[in-house]
């Protein structure tokens, strides 16, 4: 097969048929997608190490496009470049609170959004936020904004210090701010102490290893053990992303890693199957 030029993404069915869909095909795609309600969510735990009990659910994006399911490696590129993110965003942000209203009710259980750059310098963040919010009566300890480092620190400085502003008054509020993929941009460890940082998501690149006494498992390991380590002196929580086997799992338990998220607990689940799981205990 051809591989796919830059201006293309490819689209698996489930019949394993692939298509290749140019970049304005799909910026058309996603305009008819917000209108035709064609985006959902899927929910994935993030487990209590110590306890097994889910801690919290992160919100995942599909879209279920005519074509076949799109994962959002695929579109969010596109969905930046044309702004058009934003209006996904919002989509997202309410339809996230809405559902966790229950769960949090029920068993007490947050709620995990994902924020891309190009929202949070949005001067109408907050006020996006804070009606998700009002609207879905979910209180803002429920909701927690990732974010990745690049999202917060790539743009100039005063950038910056507007975002920390927003999110600093978002965090009046009860809303927690997690730094997404940590360690894989220009992680100065430095910066956790003076952001608005309440929890910290390892890469899954460095807690995804495999177990082996080769040097690059070896400095992972090193590596993975540092950043804990730096987050539970910074009073962080950390989260282990891509928690695949439960090799993996007892080490995180051994290094005190307080909690995790990946396959081997659970994958991204549709918001029904996340109900039916909770109901038969949140411990997995
Ligand atoms: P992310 O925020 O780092 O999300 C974690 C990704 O790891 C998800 O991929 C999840 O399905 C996957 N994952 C979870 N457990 C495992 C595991 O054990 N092994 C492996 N190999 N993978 C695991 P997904 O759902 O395809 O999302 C990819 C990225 O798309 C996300 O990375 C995030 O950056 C972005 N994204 C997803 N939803 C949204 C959204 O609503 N808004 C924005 N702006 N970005 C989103
Ligand atoms: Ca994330
Ligand atoms: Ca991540
Ligand atoms: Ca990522």
């Amino acid at each position: 097969a051809k591989a796919a030029g830059k201006n293309q993404i490819s689209v698996f069915h489930p019949g394993l048929r692939v298509e290749r869909l140019d970049r304005a095909r799909i910026a058309e795609g996603l305009r008819r997608a917000l209108d035709e309600d064609e985006f959902v969510l899927n929910y994935q735990p993030v487990v209590d190490l110590r306890t097994g009990e889910v801690h919290a659910v992160e919100a995942l994006l599909r879209w279920h496009s005519p074509e076949g399911i799109v994962p959002p490696d695929a579109f969010i590129p596109t969905a930046e470049e044309t702004g058009l993110i934003v209006p996904i965003g919002v989509q997202v942000l309410r339809r996230a609170c809405f559902d966790a209203r229950r769960w949090h009710e029920r068993y007490g259980i947050a709620v995990n959004v994902n924020v891309s750059g190009h929202q949070l310098h949005r001067p109408g963040f907050v006020g996006t936020v804070l009606d998700a919010l009002a609207d879905s009566g979910l209180p803002g300890e429920a909701l927690i904004l990732e974010i990745t480092e690049t999202a917060l620190l790539a743009t100039g400085q005063q950038e910056t210090a507007r975002v920390i502003e927003s999110l600093s008054e978002l965090r009046t509020y009860g809303v927690r701010v997690a730094i997404d993929d940590f360690g894989t941009g220009y992680s100065s460890l430095a910066y956790l102490q003076h952001l608005p940082v309440d929890v910290v998501k390892i890469d899954g690149a460095f807690t995804g290893y495999e177990a082996g006494t080769d040097t690059a498992s070896r400095q992972r390991h090193a590596l993975t053990r540092a950043i804990i380590g730096l987050c539970e002196s910074l009073d962080l929580p950390a989260v282990a992303e891509k928690v695949e086997t439960a090799e993996q799992e007892e080490f995180l338990r051994d290094m005190r890693c307080p909690l995790g998220q990946g396959y081997l607990f659970s994958k991204p689940l549709p918001a029904q199957d996340l109900d039916r799981l909770l109901a038969g205990g949140t411990g997995l």
